[in-house]
């Protein structure tokens, strides 16, 4: 045997929201490499990130002591860095550390528990998420507690939640082996997702038909039947004019619409305003494809829709996903095999963290907060007093809170809104002003720079919990190696806190959090945690023996009467528009080999050395208007600020368009967005701002 390995663990992928699982193979506590294994959703299969990001962890940049502010440090927010870092920070006991970061909170909120807020992340394992939202509404007796879901598919949600009665995809992406026609919108699985993508591939090549939606004329295009390159922000008359051609040429499911669904004669009036001749002045897409790709999804025998950021990332993005929820509707293509609604999720666990109650507006499952009913099941379990009946604030509106003074101090755990927020200097400032800031992960983040107590947590593959990933299912995660210095894991880290803060917590491992959460949650029924010791779970799960339903809704919806509603949609343009001064449109996004803020895949040896500096990319066509070569620098300017950056040619991105990662802090994104929100998912518009380009 030539192993070159002293043990292999078996665990889950920490980026994306495919859930990835992984066999990492460890000598000396160093992981030497990583090997797909047989997880239910990727089958032996990995990406670029599962396969080589995983050094980060072994990183001298990690956190090893609690830190606690100097008194005489410089302002907060300047940078602080693994060489300076002394400057401002001086090493601390877990004691000490736990004893200044809860006496700071608790002495805000002992004037009043509204000023605290909470970020959690979905980073972290489905219990840490549950306790994260339980120590800010049990210890601060409200709900401002928010986790990166806003900014990813909270409006999604809000548009299921509101149409099909649940949160969660109806059909796992694997179902599309069983589809013929597939709509996949606003979404980069290449990218994003690319071990999702590796079924769309296979799909395709076996004659599924394949309509690629997206203003970028991304890498799916080469598998699509169909290519609509819409413009920007143009995606309800797009998806209208669509529904429009199968109104108006009767190939809409009346069965499936009398049995399942209701508010049907108020679309159909209402989708008469939107015929593709009009349509396509606004969304580019001629009208006869329109046409032909309404025939195409509505004549399916099975079809299914995914949908990203893309979609939701605008202040119509509700609006864009009740469009494609009513799109599905109307041909009757939920609950069966190979038909379903799927947005594809971004972070490994931001299903998990939202089913867990990491949201202002819902307890564990989406369980409304302004229940008292609700309430009460909660607080009988939690063995403790009532908290507020109010939705809390989301991520957005927390940092405009903190500048009107009425949140002072925060508790962000294994979240980076100084760089992740949009319109960041605003966020930043706020992050600036906080009478006390606790700040828990696994690196100095940018937002690290503006803590009172740093707390250093485990990486993924140092700790113990269960993830919930795209599909619903439900996997464990193991510690590969042990945690570097005094990191801890987070769950242990949040016990202590809460004790601290007077509250009665008692629990000595995740297991003891799952069997708590399941008293509550009808989602974990039948999974249990010996269960996942052993296999994935899907939820629902219908006895001890099931693995889990990959599709759901196929007699009826979690809603009155068991139908799903049709929410009609108008079309509401941009929060700013090019102008003389802004004339083009910038679209922020994500990158093959580089994770959202950059914390973890900048500091992986592979991944950085393949994408090492910050890039934006734009049509040849413009750049040679513009007088730039590609690898010049250029100046991308906003009503928000400017960001200097290489320019790339890239024929995909359409003319007059940015595209620009937001992973690189030299050239963060975020300082361009807009922070108008989408007044249903309260998600900024990070799709698109009216900028200015010019060359550096
Ligand atoms: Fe990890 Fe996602 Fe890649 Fe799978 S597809 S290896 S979960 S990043």
């Amino acid at each position: 045997d030539s192993k070159d390995y002293d043990r292999e663990v078996e665990t889950v992928c920490p980026y994306c929201g495919v859930g990835c699982q992984i066999s990492l193979k460890v000598k000396d506590d160093k992981i030497l490499y990583a090997e797909g294994i047989d997880g239910p959703a990727n089958e032996n299969r990995l990406c670029v990130k599962g396969r080589f990001g995983f050094d980060y962890i072994h990183h001298p940049h990690r956190l090893t002591k609690p830190l606690i502010r100097r008194e005489d440090a410089p302002a907060k927010g300047l940078n602080v860095e693994p060489g300076n870092w002394h400057e401002f920070f001086r090493e601390a006991t877990w004691d000490e550390a736990l004893d200044a970061a809860a006496n700071g909170l608790a002495k805000l909120r002992d004037d009043d528990g509204r000023r605290v807020a909470g970020f959690g992340s979905a980073k972290c394992s489905n219990e840490e998420a549950y306790l994260f939202q339980k120590m800010i509404r049990q210890g601060f007796g409200h709900n401002n507690v928010d986790h990166c879901t806003r900014l990813c598919h909270a409006s999604s949600v809000a548009a299921l939640m509101e149409n099909v009665g649940s949160g969660a995809v109806t059909a796992t992406f694997n179902e599309i082996e069983n589809a013929d026609v597939a709509i996949a919108i606003g979404c980069n699985p290449i990218e994003n997702h690319p071990v999702a993508a590796t079924y769309f591939k296979q799909f395709t090549k076996r004659g599924g038909k394949l309509i690629v939606m997206d203003p970028r004329g991304q890498g799916m295009k080469r598998f699509a039947s169909h290519m609509l390159q819409f413009r920007a922000g143009s995606d309800v008359s797009m998806l209208n004019a669509i529904m429009n051609v199968i109104v108006e040429e009767n190939l809409y499911d009346q069965q499936y619409i009398e049995a399942f669904t209701e508010n049907w004669t108020a679309m159909k009036e209402h989708l008469k305003g939107f015929p593709p001749e009009e349509m396509e002045k606004i969304c580019g897409i001629p009208a006869e494809t329109l046409r032909d790709v309404a025939r195409t999804f509505a004549t399916a025998k099975s079809a299914m829709i995914f949908w990203g950021m893309g979609v939701s990332q605008h202040i119509h993005g509700t609006d864009n996903s009740r469009c494609l929820i009513a799109l599905a509707l109307m041909c009757g293509q939920v609950g069966r095999p190979g038909s379903g609604l799927h947005p594809l999720r971004g972070q490994n666990n931001v299903q998990g963290a939202s089913d867990a109650g990491l949201i202002p507006m819902f307890l564990p499952d989406y369980q409304s907060v302004t229940d008292d009913g609700v309430r009460s099941a909660f607080t009988d379990v939690w063995k403790s007093g009532d908290f507020s009946n109010e939705k809390g604030l989301t991520v957005v509106e927390i940092m405009d809170a903190i500048h009107d003074g009425q949140i002072k101090g925060m508790y962000i755990l294994g979240e980076n809104p100084a760089m992740s927020d949009p319109d960041v200097d605003h966020a930043r400032d706020a992050l600036a002003k906080l009478e006390h800031l606790v700040v828990q992960d696994i690196f100095l983040t940018e937002t690290a720079n503006y803590a009172d107590v740093i707390l250093p947590s485990s990486a993924w593959y140092e700790k113990t919990g269960t993830v919930t990933n795209t599909n619903r299912q439900v996997q464990m995660g193991r510690p590969a190696v042990p945690s570097p210095g005094d990191a801890k894991e987070d769950w242990w880290i949040e016990v202590e806190l809460a004790k601290r803060l007077g509250l009665d917590w008692n629990y000595t491992h995740p297991k003891e959090v799952f069997a708590e959460m399941k008293l509550n949650m009808k989602s974990f029924d039948n999974i249990t945690w010996d269960r996942l010791e052993t296999t994935a779970v899907t939820y629902p799960s219908l006895s001890p023996e099931d693995p889990g339903q990959p599709i759901v809704f196929g007699d009826g919806f979690p809603r009155s009467e068991g139908r799903a509603r049709f929410a009609p949609a108008s079309v509401i343009p941009p929060a700013e528009f090019p102008d003389e001064e802004y004339p083009f449109i910038l679209i922020t996004g994500r990158q093959l080999e580089h994770w959202h803020t950059g914390s973890m895949t900048r500091r992986a040896s592979v991944l950085d050395a393949v994408e090492p500096e910050a890039n934006c990319s734009l049509h040849p066509r413009t750049l040679r208007e513009l007088g730039v070569a590609p690898g010049d620098y250029i100046k991308l300017s906003t009503r928000r600020g400017t960001v200097t950056v290489m320019a790339r040619a890239d024929r995909a991105v359409a003319e007059k368009n940015v595209f620009l990662p937001f992973a690189y802090v030299e050239a963060a994104a975020n300082i361009l967005t807009n922070s108008a929100l989408d007044p249903y998912g309260k998600i900024p518009e990070f799709k698109f701002s009216a900028v200015r380009v010019e060359k550096a």
